[in-house]
């Protein structure tokens, strides 16, 4: 399971990030607003524990970002003691929890863990473009009426795409989140560009309307009509 926190005080970031360590969470730090804010978009996280008095951008702009994007990782929010405005504002915007600060770490764990064990509404385990709908449950994809027969690859690479639909995917995004290999010698580039071909004969058949679309010399976009 992988976690987020975006806090700004060192100590308290660090204290988190060892307790949730400690019950072998994969943890990611962001210590400033733009940080947390560029990886809970660039990342698939399974929870954001976002602290909402940030420099830069705040907590409450990140959470309403992020689900404007359509991005569901449940967000639990750490306010001030005093900041029952926040705390509203933060439910209201998409977030799943909050816990006002000072707090005890067992409490933190013992949210964070219900967060995770409730998981999120059976919808969000849905990804939709147009009639192409990927259910990460079943880890079945369906475009219309058509059943698409995708490898394990091919589905991970489509599932990629649909998270950040509308949104430019570069081949080192994909090589990245995807392949999960960022540094190579040699470039995936060939690869992924084999893997997207496959991928789009199968989801862009004749007749359907294209959704997967190249944006020469950067990378990939699914969207509906032309980028
Ligand atoms: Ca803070």
């Amino acid at each position: 399971m992988r976690v987020l926190v975006v806090e700004d005080e060192r100590k308290l970031a660090q204290v988190l990030a060892s307790a949730l360590q400690a019950e072998h969470y994969d943890v990611v730090v962001a210590r400033t607003g733009e940080d947390g804010f560029f990886r809970a978009n660039a990342e698939v996280f399974d929870l954001v524990v976002l602290d909402l008095m940030l420099p830069g951008r705040s907590g409450l702009e990140i959470l309403q970002t992020l689900r404007q994007r359509h991005i569901e990782t449940p967000v639990l929010i750490l306010t001030a003691r005093d900041g029952v405005d926040d705390r509203v504002l933060g439910l209201d915007r998409g977030a799943d929890d909050y816990l006002v600060k000072p707090f005890a770490l067992p409490e933190l764990l013992a949210r964070v863990r219900a967060l995770l064990r409730r998981g999120r509404p059976s919808d969000v385990f849905r990804l939709k473009a147009a009639d192409l709908e990927l259910d990460l449950v079943t880890r079945r994809a369906v475009r219309g009426e058509r059943s698409l027969d995708l490898t394990a690859r091919e589905f991970e690479l489509l599932e990629y795409l649909l998270r950040h639909q509308g949104h430019l995917v570069s081949r080192e995004m994909l090589a990245r989140e995807v392949w999960k290999e960022p540094r190579r010698a040699t470039p995936l580039d060939n690869v992924i560009d084999v893997q997207i071909t496959r991928l789009r004969k199968k989801v862009d058949t004749e007749g359907a309307a294209r959704l997967i679309h190249t944006v020469r010399g950067v990378g990939f976009v699914l969207r509906e009509g032309e980028p």
